[in-house]
């Protein structure tokens, strides 16, 4: 390739150099590798735009990374990692729409605009709550898109450690318990639940749940897996040491899904329509009308309790009588 020479006039091969150069650029004192050509001829520096953009990524990414300013790969990871275009990102945050646009031509974000795109790579929570509140501003399909991957990502998350007892438990349900449906996770929760506090007098988690038309739901815990049947969930992902649960309570989750997690759904759900918390809560329903309401945690603890007494439980292995008996009185 030939260059220009305003020296000798014509077109002329050229030289290429790489120097370090230190400068000032927005308060930042930086060091960055530059090129330089030279004229073959008489050795002038020539101009050429390819090497002055080659310089100025140069002096950019230096200070992106002195700065600690997100880089323009991380920036294009957003985007695919949760489905969302630069436009609808731009305006879900409340920035003009053409800013991720100029971001991804280039140019480099202050240093708070950063730091938001970093915590939106790095925290699904933050970004879910940031869709969630600025729907409104974007298109129903790009937020149904970006929800979508969101959910695909959060069942396919088991790997990320985890605190919170209920999700823990539902994880180990998962595992256990083969062709769960939604809705029957949500009854072996209840029942995990239930029984913890009889042979423990310790609650297994603290969420409360709602009698739903279906039986008692953790509505979080639903929300979360109620897409299990379009995302098989992947059983090499879930790793069981990440969760949080103690040698016991895996001991009651097993016997849960020994005596319960035999019947399907359908059946678990008529199993808890005859139990007094469900049919107490719902007082003065239909049987098709939707509620919510909460199903006292008393009301679970003292039910519990005396199911305990009457099939005079010692050993989660005695659950099994019960679980045979409610599975005896349902009608289909
Ligand atoms: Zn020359």
């Amino acid at each position: 390739m030939k260059v220009f020479c305003q020296e000798c006039q014509k077109q002329v091969d050229y030289k290429e150099e790489v120097v370090f150069i230190e400068e000032r650029f927005r308060g930042k004192r930086l060091k960055y590798p530059a090129k330089a050509i030279y004229c073959s001829i008489c050795d002038k520096e020539l101009n050429l735009k390819e090497v002055r953009d080659y310089n100025k990524k140069s002096r950019d990414d230096a200070y992106r990374k002195e700065e600690g300013i997100i880089s323009l790969d991380n920036i294009k990871r957003i985007l695919d990692k949760y489905a969302i275009g630069k436009r609808p990102l731009s305006l879900l945050l409340g920035w003009g729409e053409g800013t991720l646009t100029r971001y991804l031509d280039g140019d480099i974000p202050s240093k708070p605009y950063s730091d938001t795109l970093i915590n939106i790579l790095n925290d699904e929570e933050y970004f879910k709550e940031i869709l969630e509140q600025n729907k409104d501003k974007i298109t129903d399909l790009a937020y149904k898109k970006s929800l979508n991957a969101l959910e695909f990502k959060e069942i396919n998350n088991f790997t990320r450690a985890t605190k919170s007892k209920i999700e823990s438990a539902a994880r180990y349900l998962l595992f256990r318990a083969s062709e769960i449906t939604p809705l029957a996770l949500q009854k072996l929760l209840y029942f995990a639940q239930g029984f913890q506090k009889a042979f423990t007098g310790q609650f297994l988690f603290e969420e409360d749940c709602e009698a739903w038309v279906h039986g008692p739901v953790y509505p979080a815990i639903y929300k979360r897996y109620k897409d299990i049947g379009c995302h098989p969930v992947n059983m090499d992902e879930i790793i069981l040491e990440n969760i949080n649960l103690t040698e016991d309570e895996k001991e009651l989750l097993e016997h849960i899904v020994l005596y319960f997690g035999c019947y399907s759904g359908r059946i678990l759900e008529h199993m808890t329509h005859i139990e007094e918390p469900w049919r107490n809560t719902r007082k003065g329903l239909d049987s098709f009308e939707e509620g919510n309401k909460i199903i006292p945690k008393e009301e679970i603890a003292s039910y519990f309790e005396s199911v305990r007494n009457k099939y005079k439980m010692l050993n989660f292995t005695d659950m099994k009588d019960y679980s045979i008996d409610l599975f005896s009185k349902i009608n289909l």
